[in-house]
């Protein structure tokens, strides 16, 4: 069978969720276009509300789209749907764990569910890769909150799917745990299974995934190998507090201002544009005083705005 170039394809996907009572209408994607390369670890980052859970509830067949379509393993999901979620596992963001099942049970009852023959499961394998071994026959409620999130990761890989999706996987996760659950990931990975991974932590997408797509407000605003993203990620703040606290934050030409509680501003630049005596002659041209001024890295926040008013700036 010929494998497809990629695990997932979403062309023009949208997802509305109707007005309520006490909501109005929320456009949660707004026409995402994203490739996923197979055999990729693949980053879906972007800050809550995003639209990241949207997106992979789609996948797992979890909410209905509004328009667009989807591919998963070259299957369209609204032609085979069956087939299409037979290719993913999802681990999802909340712990549900059946309390009165001990973790073998819960594989079992899993793998059956997915129509797996008995002689084809791999329980023990899998309960052995994550650690589980030992807990085999505990009740899931006597498992620490860690072992139930590694116990939601053998679950979703019990009918060994080729694309695997971990929603916020490290939420609350301790570092030891965390490690090892990279170190399974990883292999996996080795094996040949595509890995999609949300996260908003930057530095964790950035350590593992190959290549990364950052998700704002329902739109796709950058999507490529983490190098590439990482060497537009140039971006630095300089912290500039006036002699008199601003109301507002102040318009500098050529740059992006965010005014901060304590009255100071920040004014985030792109190193292989501009430097900090640039950033400088803008705010003593519109005559502002300086009290103080320190320069800090930038957060994820800082990447968005330099990434979504590159996107606006740019020429269509
Ligand atoms: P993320 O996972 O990136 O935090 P979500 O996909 O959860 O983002 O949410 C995207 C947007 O859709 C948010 O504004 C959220 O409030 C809204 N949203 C999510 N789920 C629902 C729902 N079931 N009903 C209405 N709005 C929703």
């Amino acid at each position: 069978m010929d494998l497809p170039d990629y695990a997932i394809e979403a062309e023009g996907l949208v997802k509305t969720y109707p007005a309520t009572k006490t909501t109005p209408e929320m456009r949660a994607l707004k026409g995402v276009d994203l490739k996923i390369p197979r055999g990729a670890i693949f980053g879906l980052l972007g800050p809550n509300g995003a639209g990241k859970s949207t997106f992979i509830n789609i996948l797992a067949g979890l909410c209905k789209k509004t328009s667009g379509t989807v591919r998963i393993w070259g299957r369209d999901i609204d032609e085979r749907p069956r087939d299409a979620r037979a290719a993913i596992g999802v681990v999802p963001q909340e712990i549900a764990a059946d309390p009165f099942f001990t973790p073998r049970e819960s594989l079992e009852v899993q793998a059956g569910m997915y129509g797996v023959p008995p002689g084809e499961r791999r329980t023990m394998e899998l309960l052995e890769a994550l650690g589980l071994a030992d807990k085999a026959s505990a009740y899931v409620r006597q498992l620490s909150g860690g072992m139930k999130r590694r116990l939601m990761v053998a679950k979703a890989m019990t009918h060994n799917p080729p694309v695997l999706i971990l929603d916020e996987p490290t939420a609350g996760v301790d570092v030891e745990l965390r490690r090892q659950l990279w170190a399974y990931v990883l292999e996996l990975n080795r094996k040949g299974v595509t890995i999609v991974l949300t996260t908003h932590y930057l530095e964790e997408a950035q350590e593992l995934c190959d290549q990364i797509a950052i998700v704002n407000r329902g739109e796709v605003v950058a999507c490529e190998p983490t190098t590439t993203l990482l060497r537009r990620l140039d971006t630095r703040n300089v912290i500039v507090l006036p002699e008199e606290p601003l109301a507002a934050a102040p318009q500098l030409a050529g740059f992006e201002t965010r005014l901060r509680p304590d009255g100071s501003f920040a004014v985030t630049y792109r190193t292989g544009q501009s430097s900090v005596e640039q950033v400088l002659a803008a705010v003593r041209a519109i005559g502002l005083h300086i009290k103080d001024i320190s320069t800090e890295d930038p957060d994820l926040e800082d990447v968005f705005v330099a990434l979504t008013t590159a996107t606006e700036k740019a020429p269509a």
